[in-house]
């Protein structure tokens, strides 16, 4: 492991950052080189995480990096580099469970969740998963058909749950659950509820009887353990609410806000791992006698995607910054979460048609990180919806 960064990863590249967050990269990249990268090709083979390297994460302080002020700097950093590590299906595992998950309890939860829920999750004992997606409620979650049927009254009232989720990370792992379903049930005679007024985020225990989960193995993202959930007559404890009953839509509101940024900061990662990929291969490859990096068509192609880069990943840390104030909005992480993707989807193109059919073996770190590119654009809100977003916030 270098004991120095390159120079365009120099925390002197932007204002707020500082040489504590340079010394901070180079811990980081130490960990991830010691605990994720010798076990990251057996993960996305188990398509999983292994329990090991959850725990070895958790013993490096890396799943309890601040979600808020000034210390999510640092999280910038370590969502970069987790980007970095070219393999999208751990760093979509480790950004659901220690940033998108978790977020939903430490902004709503009660003293008393958090207290139960956040000292085995920062260790890496007990993974979290973020249940919001259904087969027919995705990039549009007014059809959410999971129920949470209150039970009960006073003090033991509670909820019984019944639905079905798809598209879970870390769906067959987690011990955890934060779950999106209606808590309020439509009228009688009335048909299915639209809309999200009524509906709640809950933590449901993974191990709790009446819960199926399958695997659900993707193209791409394969160490990111996705699966289908099946809820059947759950029995939830009343506390299961995170906040507020019945609040969710506002609470999404802000969480996806945050989810869009941490997709963002990943996916600024994944482009600077792909790029790095595709320079070392037109150096080293010969075509016509030359470097193929010598070709004009290959310098036009890389040098748009070199400029992109460095444009979008200004705006990451820019968003970061906001997010540190407080002052993170809708359009500023779509900007983001739009942008970092796409150009993580070009260059992943462009990387694989460059390695010319080596990079069309299956195994290769080129097709990887194709097969990875396209979920980007489409997990934590598709393209479309945040050019919607974009346009609606101008
Ligand atoms: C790898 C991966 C990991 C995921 N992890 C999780 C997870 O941990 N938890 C979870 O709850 N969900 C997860 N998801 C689900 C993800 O959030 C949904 O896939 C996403 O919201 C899109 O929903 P959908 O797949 O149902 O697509 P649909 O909503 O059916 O949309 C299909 C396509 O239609 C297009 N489209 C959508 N909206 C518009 C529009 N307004 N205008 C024009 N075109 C549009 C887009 O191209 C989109 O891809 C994951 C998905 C993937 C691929």
């Amino acid at each position: 492991m270098s004991t120095s960064l390159p120079d365009r990863d120099l925390a002197s590249e932007f204002p707020f950052l500082t040489a504590e967050h340079d010394a901070f990269r180079l811990q980081v990249r130490e960990r991830l080189a010691e605990c994720v990268l010798p076990h990251a090709d057996a993960w996305e083979e188990r398509r999983r995480v292994g329990a090991e390297g959850w725990k070895a994460l958790g013993a490096a302080g890396l799943l309890e990096i601040g979600h808020t002020g000034e210390d999510f700097l640092r999280s910038a950093v370590l969502l970069e580099e987790l980007g970095g590590s070219g393999y999208a299906g751990i760093r979509a595992a480790v950004g659901v469970h220690a940033y998108m998950a978790l977020s939903y309890l430490l902004m709503f939860g009660s003293a008393e969740q958090r207290a139960a829920h956040l000292p085995p999750a920062y260790r890496g004992e007990r993974v979290t998963a973020l249940a919001i997606s259904e087969p027919d409620a995705g990039s549009d979650l007014r059809d959410l058909r999971t129920y949470a049927a209150p039970r009960g009254d006073g003090e033991n009232a509670g909820f019984l749950l019944d639905g079905h989720k798809s598209y879970v990370a870390n769906g067959t792992g987690a011990g955890l659950l934060v779950v999106l379903a209606r808590t309020r049930l439509p009228a009688p005679g009335s048909g299915p509820e639209r809309g999200l007024t009524g509906a709640s985020m809950l933590l449901v225990d993974a191990e709790s009887p009446g819960i199926t989960r399958r695997p659900q193995p993707m193209l791409g993202w394969r160490s990111a353990d996705l699966a289908t959930i099946t809820f059947e007559g759950v029995e939830l404890p009343a506390d299961a609410v995170l906040g507020r009953r019945d609040r969710a839509l506002t609470q999404l509101m802000r969480a996806l806000d945050f989810e869009r940024l941490v997709a963002g900061l990943l996916a600024v990662g994944g482009a600077r791992h792909t790029l790095r990929l595709v320079d070392a291969h037109v150096r080293s490859r010969r075509i016509k006698g030359v470097p193929l990096g010598t070709h004009q068509s290959v310098r036009h192609r890389l040098g748009e995607l070199y400029g992109e880069f460095d444009m979008v990943r200004r705006y990451a840390y820019h968003a970061a910054w906001l997010h540190t104030r407080g002052r993170l909005d809708t359009r500023t992480a779509s900007v983001l979460k739009l942008r970092a993707t796409e150009l993580a989807l070009s260059a992943a193109q462009a990387c694989s048609q460059l390695h010319g059919a080596q990079g069309y073996l299956e195994d290769s770190a080129a097709a990887r990180v194709h097969r990875d590119a396209t979920a980007g654009t489409i997990a934590a809100g598709a393209s479309e919806l945040m050019r919607d977003m974009i346009y609606e916030a101008h």
